[in-house]
C-alpha cells in the first residue's frame, strides 16, 4: 500500500516537472505512465521501478543543474539542494520499494514482461527525441500523441512477451504478431497509396521488395536507412528478422502454413539460393553504373516481387516450406549468413533421441536429419523459435553464451518482442 501511495505521487511530480519545463510530451508520459500504478497487472512493480530509477536520475541532474547555477551567479542554493534532494530521495525511495515488491511476487516471468516494457518505452522514446520527422505515427495526428503511444506499445510488448514466454504458445504468438505486424504495414502502404501521405514515413512511396534493401543502396549508391536498419536487427536478434520482421516473409508463413506437414527442399536449393541472391545483387549494380532509368529498375524489381508472390502461392504452399523465404529471397541468405556474427542459436542438446518430431516443426527446413545429428539447426534457421515446443522431450534450445537455456530464451523474446513493438510503432514506409 505505502508503495503505491508513495509512486503516484512521485509520478505526478515528474509529469508537473516537465509540463513547468514546457515539455508537454514528457508530462502526458509520466501521466500515461500513472495508470500502471494502478493497473492489475504482475510486472508493473519491476516496470515502475525501472521508470522511478530514471525519474531519480533526472531529479539528481535538475537538482545538480540548477545548483551549479545558482553558485555561478552568486545566488542562494542550500535550500533548493534540500527541496530537490529530497524530491530525488523520494523518487529513488519509491523505485526501491517497488523493485523490493517486484522481487517477491509471484508470476516469474513478470521480470522478462516489465523487460520488454522497459526496452520498447526506451527505443521509441530515443527514436522518436533523436528523429527529425514524426516517426512515431499518432504523433502526426495530435500534439505528444507520440507519448501515448510509447506507453501503450510498451504495455503490448509486455503482453506479448508473457504469451510467448509459455513454450506451448510461443509459436502461435509468433506467427499471430508477425502477421498484425505485415497486415499492418500494408494497411498503411494502401493507406499512403490513396494519397494520406502521413502514413507515409517520408511522405515518399517505395516498392515494398525485401530484396531492395540491399539492391536499392546498391543501385541507387545512397538510401542507406533499411540496410542499417537490417543490420541493426542481425545485430541484436541474428536472422529473426525473417522469422519476426519482415512484412513479406509473413505471407510466405502464410502460404506454407496451407499444408499441415512441411516437406523437404530439393538438395539444389542452397546453391540456387546463392545464385539468386548474387544475380540480383549483381544487376543492381550493374543497372545503377550503366546508368539504366529509374522506370527499368522499378520494372525488374516488381517483376522480381511478383514473381515472388507466385513462389509462394504455388511451391511454399505445396510444399509446406517457405520456399520464398528460404529459395527466392536474397535477404533471407544475407540474414542467415550475416545473423552469424550474433551468438543467439538453436542447439540440440546430446539427450536426442534423433526421433525428427522437431521437423515437422520448422517452415524453414533448418532441421533436416542431418542437422539433427549435427546437433544444431542447419543455415537456414531463422531463430523463429516454433522447434522449442515442438520437441516433445525438451531437447531443443536457445543457447547464448553465459546464460542458461531458459535465460537465453527469455532475453531473446525481451529483445525481440521490444523490436517487433518499436517497428510496429514508427511510421513504417
Ligand atoms: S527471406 Fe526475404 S521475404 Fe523472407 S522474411 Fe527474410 S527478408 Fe522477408
Ligand atoms: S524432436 Fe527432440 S528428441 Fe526428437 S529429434 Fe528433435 S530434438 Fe531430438
Ligand atoms: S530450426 Fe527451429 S528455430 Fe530454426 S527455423 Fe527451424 S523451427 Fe525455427
Amino acid at each position: 500500500m505505502i508503495t503505491t501511495i508513495l509512486t503516484i505521487p512521485t509520478l505526478l511530480f515528474l509529469a508537473a516537472h516537465a509540463f513547468r519545463m514546457g515539455c508537454s510530451g514528457g508530462a502526458v508520459f509520466w501521466l500515461t505512465a500513472g495508470f500502471l500504478a494502478i493497473a492489475p497487472v504482475p510486472w508493473k512493480s519491476w516496470a515502475l521501478a525501472g521508470l522511478l530509477g530514471f525519474g531519480s536520475w533526472l531529479w539528481a541532474d535538475v537538482t545538480f543543474t540548477l545548483v551549479q547555477q545558482r553558485i555561478a551567479f552568486g545566488l542562494p542554493w542550500v535550500r533548493l539542494a534540500a527541496i530537490l534532494g529530497t524530491v530525488t530521495l523520494v523518487c529513488l525511495a519509491a523505485a526501491i520499494l517497488n523493485w523490493r515488491r517486484a522481487r517477491v511476487s509471484g508470476w516469474p516471468g513478470s521480470s522478462v514482461q516489465a523487460s520488454a516494457f522497459l526496452l520498447t518505452v526506451t527505443g521509441l522514446a530515443i527514436a522518436r527525441e533523436k528523429t527529425s520527422l514524426d516517426i512515431i505515427l499518432l504523433d502526426r495526428f495530435f500534439p505528444s500523441g507520440g507519448w501515448i503511444a510509447i506507453i501503450l506499445l510498451g504495455w503490448y510488448a509486455a503482453w506479448i512477451a508473457g504469451k510467448m514466454l509459455r513454450p506451448g504458445n510461443s509459436a502461435k504468438w509468433r506467427r499471430t504478431i508477425w502477421t498484425v505486424f505485415s497486415a499492418v504495414f500494408f494497411l498503411q502502404l494502401g493507406l499512403g497509396l490513396l494519397g494520406f501521405e502521413r502514413f507515409l514515413m517520408t511522405g515518399s512511396l517505395h516498392l515494398p521488395i525485401p530484396a531492395l534493401i540491399a539492391a536499392g543502396p546498391l543501385y541507387r549508391g545512397d538510401g542507406f536507412f533499411m540496410i542499417i536498419l537490417f543490420a541493426v536487427t542481425l545485430v541484436l536478434v541474428g536472422p529473426a528478422w525473417c522469422s519476426h520482421l519482415c512484412y513479406i516473409g509473413a505471407w510466405d508463413n502464410l502460404a506454407a502454413e496451407g499444408k499441415k506437414k512441411p516437406g523437404a527442399l530439393p538438395g539444389w536449393t542452397t546453391t540456387g539460393r546463392w545464385l539468386i541472391c548474387l544475380a540480383v545483387l549483381a544487376t543492381a549494380i550493374l543497372l545503377g553504373r550503366s546508368g539504366q532509368p529509374l522506370f527499368t529498375a522499378v520494372a525488374l524489381a516488381a517483376v522480381f516481387g511478383l514473381l515472388g508472390i507466385v513462389i509462394m502461392l504455388t511451391w511454399s504452399r505445396r510444399s509446406g516450406i517457405m520456399t520464398h523465404c528460404t529459395t527466392y529471397c536474397p535477404m533471407g541468405l544475407l540474414a542467415n549468413i550475416f545473423g552469424k556474427i550474433n551468438p543467439w542459436r538453436i542447439r540440440i542438446d546430446e539427450k536426442c533421441c534423433r526421433c525428427g518430431i522437431c521437423t515437422r516443426s520448422c517452415r524453414y527446413g533448418a532441421l533436416t536429419v542431418r542437422d539433427i545429428e549435427g546437433g544444431k539447426a542447419g543455415l537456414n534457421c531463422s531463430l523463429c523459435g516454433d522447434c522449442i515446443s515442438g520437441c516433445p522431450h525438451g531437447h531443443l534450445h536457445y543457447r547464448f553464451p553465459g546464460l542458461g537455456n531458459e535465460a537465453a530464451r527469455s532475453c531473446f523474446i525481451v529483445v525481440i518482442v521490444a523490436l517487433h513493438a518499436l517497428f510496429l510503432g514508427v511510421a513504417r514506409l
